[in-house]
């Protein structure tokens, strides 16, 4: 008996990717949807597939500062320069691509609180780096945390759970809601003192109401799958000391020996073995219900084994 997966498949979400040398590019997510694909042909009944949508300004305002929004439409209308200080570039239809990316979380987002499925994925999602009022790091528009807004303040859910195992910190996840003690986070990442952001310490655990309820786990650049494991046992006990009603997942694949931008050297075993803790946290925390987020991966190889491993993870595991 397998477990119906919510996935968000087609090519408007190929439309997030900048023009070359940068490595955030559509093949990224091209290479997962054609494994995938196989996984689809072997088990016709595991996914239910979601098109993507666009969020509207409304929806991302729910999060973003109104002001920014209307920045990145005016620059999207101009397509070039930089929305940052020189990550993250523009090109036309920037805009209306970055709006398909929160639009699908948000969709993940209603399936779930639908009881249609239990578990989603979007593979373009997991913008963690993006300010309330700035892009930053690849990262226009944050859909976890337009996501975590919308749980929150339209769908009334009392907390939610982020996890974030993208080799670099989901600073603008951790920052923006470090006071907001309806936010449980817990990310795995490499050291920020060898990687952007530059954050995420082991000191920084929150504050005010949000104190406590923030845990970072830095790793030393050259870490593997057995530093990945102590690292989510660790994650493990903090969640369920915890209570939540959702869990979001960016299951970034820039830790996977090979990328092309970072130092650490997980397999895709260390994302199965997120996927399987996660959806036992979520089973017995919160009626199972958990959305994965794509986040990094600068290899489309290790983009199609370790997402595609998440995925598989979601439909067997009961
Ligand atoms: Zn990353």
């Amino acid at each position: 008996m397998s477990t119906k997966v919510a996935l968000v498949k087609g090519p408007e979400l190929l439309r997030y990717s900048f023009p070359a040398p940068h490595p955030m590019n559509s093949r990224r997510v091209e290479s997962f949807y054609e494994r995938v694909e196989e996984l689809h042909k072997e088990m016709p009944d595991a996914f239910e597939i979601i098109p993507p949508k666009m969020a509207t300004f409304e929806e991302i305002a729910l999060f973003h500062d109104p002001g920014y929004i209307e920045f990145v439409k005016k620059k999207s209308a101009e397509g070039r320069g930089y929305l940052d200080s020189g990550d993250t570039p523009s090109f036309p239809g920037i805009f209306e691509a970055a709006c398909y990316v929160v639009g699908s979380t948000l969709e993940l987002c209603r399936a779930v609180l639908s009881k249609s499925v239990r578990r989603g994925f979007n593979p373009m999602g997991g913008l963690h780096h993006a300010r309330r009022s700035s892009a930053s790091g690849f990262c226009v528009f944050n859909d976890p945390a337009v996501a975590i807004e919308y749980l929150l303040e339209v769908a009334g859910l009392e907390a939610v759970a982020y996890v974030d195992i993208d080799a670099h910190h989901g600073d603008g996840v951790c920052y923006e809601f470090y006071e907001d003690g309806r936010v449980v986070f817990a990310d795995v990442h490499q050291d920020g003192r060898t990687l952007y952001p530059g954050t995420g310490f082991r000191h920084e655990r929150g504050r005010g109401k949000g104190e406590g309820l923030k845990l970072n786990i830095p790793l030393p650049p050259g870490s593997g799958d057995e530093e990945f494991k102590s690292a989510m046992l660790e994650v493990k006990g903090f969640l369920m000391e915890h209570e939540f009603d959702l869990v979001l997942f960016q299951c970034g694949a820039d830790g996977l020996a090979g990328d092309p931008i970072t130092n650490l050297r997980y397999t895709a075993a260390s994302h199965r073995l997120a996927a399987e803790v996660l959806c036992d946290v979520a089973n017995k925390k919160c009626k199972g219900r958990i959305i994965a987020m794509g986040g990094g991966g600068y290899n489309p190889e290790n983009t199609a084994e370790a997402w595609t491993a998440v995925v598989k993870t979601f439909v067997e595991k009961p």
